[in-house]
């Protein structure tokens, strides 16, 4: 099984709903051939095989309980049938009603400790979440749209502290250019890209109500469901289930087909009947200005807004290779059918990094500094024999060439740091590469960081050797050379290609069409041009087809000479390769709330309370300030206070209602807030942290230079408690 550990030891039947809800990575940039990456990867859908294991077992032992019921059960049936004593067949009864009892609790076990309780968690987790507005369903009042999210106060506070941190952490840290592009984007720009062509999902519609379902959706919910519920399917039949689950990627329209109507599967709702799939793009289109004769589409990623600008950022960076660019921006996708929260939304935060590199120098300077740093990665070759993640250290995994180069391995390792101190559970990140099938056929490498949640893994962050791909698509629909130049400092002489035609011989043979011909000579490609070279030699004419014209034409050895000349050259003309992490913001918050989201009792015990335990980078507020009575001394102490906090750059709230302690301390709490200064003196107050509930007693005056210290980072908590004098009194006042 492909699990991870957890802190706490997993459950058999955990780990077989983990494998089950396991969603995988999306390649969204639209792919070119092979056929099979035409459509939109989708993106819950694992793509890894789900070998057997602890699923057997469980599967098994509930076999091997029904059969020994209907074993039992056959035997009652025959004492009674054989008029055996009273005693005896109330003995037998008596067993087989303990086996069924046996069997109800193993049922259980499957079912309500991974399903419930994966449930019952993320309902009291969302319920916070939007009563206390981190997020809301958008235009709520209009019964809302699906897909679309809105931030309240906490949800914006964190999710500019993820990105003012993601700015510190990769813009400033390695000098990255950062640039602002329009999100309306001309239809040439994402002509060029592919994503005109193949930005897309299989959809299927309800053939009554003409409601839309992604198809991959359905397929996957009926296999999960059966493994997941259904107790009675062979163990033969929990395989087809899964083969399908693990090559749901690779389904063609037709085979998605007749998948459903093998399966039977009808829409969701109504249980009527499905029409086939077919490709819907998922791109947002408009028009351009009031004519109608500019198309247009919301950009269903930042990155080609940097590509485009290659030429200028390139001279912007003095003509030097390798730097990266950056953008943070809106991206626009009409999600089939969105579910799970803000992990699939219609319009979310992008922020990507595109990295350019000589594809024949891809070192880098800094690779030393996260060489030695260690974290679950996935390998492909692990999740082809069904292996589980495993911990490497990053430095091990480029030396041995898992990972495909140490720019690559550089950004997993930066990423790995940005994830964690952000807060997301070592133990709950993993780095997956893609499978083949996955890939690009042009991408030289790919991993996903996924994150664990009640979801499954989810995708949060791709990290891709593109290689030159984009530049070069770019280059060719806009006819400007996006490439780089390396400068010699000694001219080398190098031999090249020289294809010249012959205008007069050609002209004779083809008149009207001598030009398209001469054309079509000239952009041969080198093998191709010296596999004509050989045939004119030993032939004497060869067989050309003209894209332009449609047709083969007879070339003849008058027509055109093909040389190989040495030459000097002063430089290196090349297109870049580029390595892109791209970061889906509200996905990675999504999996912090989740991370950060713990219950405990209240004091009385009497019910649950609700924390969140940001760290303080992350939390939306760094602190309140709560006069512990209301009275008019400790107010102006707390707007003392306040002032300083606010001075020192703080974010801070501050609560002067009458409300008891533990009840403003449980308010906070449930904000993530992590540290409550309660002012129960005009000289010193305390401060309490939230996790630990520790208080410590702080002179008036030192009370925002310690809040800073603690949430800049410069101090820890147990740092902290060293240097005051703890306030023990204070867990008194906990509700
Ligand atoms: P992609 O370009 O498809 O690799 O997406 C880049 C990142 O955007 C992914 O790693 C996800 O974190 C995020 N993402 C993609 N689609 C969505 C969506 N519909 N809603 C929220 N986040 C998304």
């Amino acid at each position: 099984m492909h699990l991870l550990p957890t802190s706490s030891p997993p459950s058999l039947v955990r780990l077989l709903v983990s494998a089950l809800i396991s969603p995988s990575s999306s390649l969204l940039r639209p792919l070119q051939p092979p056929i099979s990456l035409l459509s939109r990867r989708p993106l819950t859908a694992s793509t890894l095989p789900m070998p057997d294991g602890d699923d057997s077992l469980l599967r098994k032992a509930l076999a091997d309980k029904l059969a020994t019921i209907q074993a039992q059960a056959n035997a009652v049936r025959q004492l009674k049938a054989s008029g055996a004593p009273k005693s005896d067949i109330d003995a037998a009864v008596q067993s087989l009603n303990a086996l069924k009892l046996d069997k109800a609790s193993l049922e259980t076990q499957f079912l309500q400790s991974a399903t419930n309780n994966r449930d019952a968690f993320r309902q009291a987790l969302v319920n916070t979440l939007e009563r206390r507005l981190f997020y809301m369903p958008s235009f709520k009042i209009y019964r809302g749209v699906a897909g679309l999210y809105d931030y309240g106060p906490p949800g914006c506070a964190v999710k500019s502290n993820v990105l003012a941190f993601w700015r510190q952490h990769f813009v400033l840290e390695e000098n990255m250019l950062e640039v602002d592009c329009p999100c309306v984007t001309p239809e040439i720009v994402l002509k060029a890209s592919g994503h005109v062509e193949k930005f897309t999902d299989l959809m299927v519609k309800d053939e009554k109500t003409g409601t839309c379902y992604r198809a991959d959706h359905l397929l996957k919910d009926y296999c999960k469901d059966k493994l997941e519920k259904d107790l009675t399917i062979t163990a033969e039949k929990a395989a087809e289930l899964k083969h399908v689950l693990a090559l749901l990627d690779d389904l063609s329209a037709e085979k998605l087909g007749a998948k459903i109507k093998e399966y039977g599967i009808t829409a969701p709702d109504t249980k009527n009947h499905l029409s086939d799939p077919y490709p819907f793009n998922l791109m947002f289109q408009t028009s351009i200005g009031p004519s109608g004769l500019s198309p247009g589409y919301m950009r269903p990623e930042t990155a080609q807004g940097i590509f485009v600008n290659f030429k200028d950022l390139y001279y912007y960076n003095g003509n030097k290779l390798p730097f990266a660019a950056a953008q943070i921006g809106q991206a626009f996708r009409n999600e089939i059918s969105p579910r799970q929260g803000l992990l699939r939304v219609r319009e979310f935060t992008l922020a990507e990094i595109e990295h350019f590199v000589d594809p024949q120098d891809k070192s880098h300077p800094k690779f030393s500094e996260i060489a030695s740093l260690e974290f679950l990665m996935f390998p492909r070759e692990g999740q082809m024999c069904g292996q589980s993640a495993e911990r490497l250290q990053i430095g091990e995994a480029v030396a041995k060439g898992i990972v495909n180069n140490e720019t690559l391995g550089y950004f997993i390792g930066r990423v790995y740091l940005f994830l964690t101190r952000l807060g997301i559970d070592k133990e709950r990140l993993r780095f997956r590469q893609h499978l083949a099938n996955e890939m690009a056929h042009y991408a030289a490498d790919c991993w996903d960081a996924e994150i664990e949640c009640s979801y499954g893994w989810i995708e949060c962050v791709g990290i891709a050797d593109r290689s030159a791909y984009d530049l070069c698509a770019h280059s060719d629909k806009s006819g400007v050379a996006l490439v780089a130049q390396e400068k010699y400092s000694e001219p080398r002489e190098v031999e090249k290609l020289v294809i010249a035609p012959v205008k007069k011989e050609l002209g004779l043979a083809f008149k009207g069409n001598q030009k398209m011909v001469t054309e079509a000579l000239e952009v041969m490609d080198e093998k191709v041009a010296l596999q004509m070279k050989a045939d004119l030699e030993s032939k004497g004419e060869v067989e050309f087809y003209i894209c332009s014209l449609g047709k083969n034409v007879t070339v003849k050895k008058n027509m055109v000479s093909i040389s190989k000349e040495k030459k000097k050259e002063h430089q290196r003309v090349f297109t870049p390769s580029v390595i892109e992490p791209s970061f889906g913001i509200g996905r990675i918050i999504y999996c912090l709330f989740e991370h950060a989201f713990y219950t405990r009792p209240s004091k009385a015990g009497d019910e649950q309370l609700n924390v969140f335990r940001f760290p303080p980078l992350v939390a939306p507020i760094k602190c309140t300030v709560f006069p512990l009575v209301q009275n008019q001394q400790y107010e102006e102490v707390a707007k003392f206070i306040s002032k300083s906090l606010t001075a020192a750059g703080i974010s801070h709230k501050i609560d002067i209602t009458g409300t008891s302690i533990g009840k403003r301390y449980a308010r906070t709490d449930e904000l993530g807030v992590p540290f409550a200064v309660t002012v129960d003196s005009t000289s010193s107050v305390t401060i309490r942290e939230r996790d630990s509930k520790d208080q410590i007693r702080v002179n008036v005056e030192n009370v925002a230079a310690v809040v800073k210290e603690v949430t800049d980072g410069q101090s820890t908590w147990d740092d902290i408690l060293k240097a005051y004098p703890l306030h023990s009194s204070g867990s008194v006042d906990e509700e």
